[in-house]
């Protein structure tokens, strides 16, 4: 290898390379989010297979076709399309792409109901979050108007029939490697990350992580409805931070020579970058522990000290990372929740 080090080690042309030697292909796919573009991976292997597919729209089709040309394939070769989890940003377009190659659809068992019903199930999540932002102090203006905003986003996403469902800890062979399927919910309930395990070959060990670890950013584990929960659901709130953390240390201890993420740049060390994570939603959590300490609180009256404005406009983001903190202080029985009228506040012991 030649590419130069970087004092974060190997930089991104040089990891690329190695996961290119191992028959696996980055195709940087755009969308229309603030997140930028979405990293699809090409596995050339029998079957020829597609992680994630980019959102539905003729961008993204245009883009991928494309990449997909300089690799000498065409959509028509895909044989395998596997979904990493169910935000539109990763499986928009993968109606469209099994329609045209007849390829298998492969994702997790407990996601398949939620990809084959998405307008109903988008219906639902948004739904569950509108009874959230209300329980949690956002003004209802401020609900209605989000509300709009996620209906015009769905159409970037797209139903889609699942044939083959994963299970996690399961192996799923391919020609030259066997992927190992594992469940690591907490930015979504759904995250799937898929280990080609190459270390007794003396080869690198490579996981494709999606959106579970992302370099540049810190992965939101967003408040989300129960895969396979009952349309009136109401039970206890998801604990997504804390599902995520409890993720992250599992990944944590993998032996891993490369992780290739969702979005972004490859990832060679794995264990230092989930340290940073774990510190800084530590820092986080203390620091909203001193919020609430100093008078109770509804989370978005916290989330508007922390962050003004933008607790406003990205309402439900900046909830859900509030929430995630609490989790934890409540899981440490350093803060309680009491109920008032249907909202609630958060009072220290
Ligand atoms: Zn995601």
């Amino acid at each position: 290898m030649s590419a130069e080090a970087s004092p974060d080690g190997p930089g991104e042309e040089t990891l690329l390379a190695l996961a290119a030697e191992a028959g696996i292909h980055r195709l940087s796919i755009p969308t229309p989010f603030q997140v930028g573009r979405v990293n699809a991976y090409l596995i050339e292997d029998s079957p020829l297979t597609l992680i994630d597919s980019g959102p539905n729209s003729g961008k993204a089709l245009d883009e991928l076709e494309q990449a997909l040309a300089a690799r000498g394939h065409a959509i028509e070769d895909i044989e395998l399309l596997i979904v990493t989890h169910q935000h539109i940003d990763h499986f928009g377009l993968a109606s469209i792409l099994a329609r045209r190659s007849g390829a298998e659809v492969a994702a997790l068992d407990a996601l398949a109901p939620y990809l084959r019903d998405f307008r109903d199930a988008a219906e639902l999540d948004d739904r569950f979050a509108q009874q959230m932002m209300l329980m949690h102090g956002i003004p209802a203006d401020v609900v209605t108007a989000l509300r709009a905003v996620s209906a015009s986003f769905r159409g970037w996403g797209s139903a889609v029939e699942v044939t083959r469902s994963l299970h996690d800890g399961e192996q799923l062979q391919l020609r030259d490697r066997t992927l190992r399927v594992l469940h690591r919910p907490g930015h979504s309930p759904s995250d799937t990350v898929f280990l080609d395990d190459r270390s007794e070959l003396g080869q690198p060990s490579i996981l494709l992580a999606a959106d579970h670890l992302i370099k540049h950013i810190s992965s939101n584990p967003l408040l989300a409805r129960p895969l396979g929960a009952a349309p009136d659901f109401s039970g206890p709130r998801p604990r997504s931070l804390v599902d995520y953390i409890a993720s992250l240390k599992l990944t944590r201890a993998m032996t891993l020579s490369l992780v290739l993420p969702g979005h972004g740049e490859p990832i060679s060390d794995h264990v230092a970058l989930i340290d940073r994570r774990l510190h800084l939603h530590h820092r986080r959590a203390e620091k909203i522990h001193g919020l609430i300490a100093a008078a109770p609180r509804t989370a978005h009256e916290i989330a508007l000290e922390l962050w003004g404005n933008v607790a406003v406009t990205q309402a439900y983001l900046t909830l859900s990372e509030v929430l995630g903190h609490v989790d934890l202080l409540l899981a440490d029985g350093r803060v309680v929740e009491q109920e008032a009228d249907g909202v609630v506040r958060f009072a220290a012991v």
